[in-house]
């Protein structure tokens, strides 16, 4: 019986990589934030997590957009979408690492 060749693993480590690329750039697109600004974002909050705590809103998070005069809105959106739903949920799901992938 003459069964297909399975894939090698070259090429399924490249349908993987496809794959991971294909999801971290939906990622991307959900947050309308570049890497630096995500980094420089979770960094804000998470000094004032750890200073402050977490009210289980994304207080700290919005004051940083409001102050780098990005829009909050899909911002908020993105963040939630991530699993952000609240300051510390934000430093924990939100890592510009996961986010946009490790810097090429
Ligand atoms: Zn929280």
């Amino acid at each position: 019986m003459a069964a297909a060749v399975p894939p090698d693993k070259a090429r399924r480590r490249q349908l993987r990589d496809q794959y991971k690329h294909a999801e971290r750039e939906a990622r991307a697109a959900v947050l309308p934030m570049n890497r630096e600004q995500l980094t420089a974002l979770v960094e804000f909050v998470d000094g004032l997590v750890v200073s402050e705590g977490c009210d289980h809103t994304l207080r700290h998070a919005r004051s940083w957009v409001r102050d780098h005069d990005l829009v909050w809105t899909p911002i908020a959106r993105g963040l939630t979408e991530l699993g952000g739903y609240c300051d510390c949920e934000v430093v924990m799901n939100c890592d510009p690492e996961d986010v946009f992938g490790w810097a090429e």
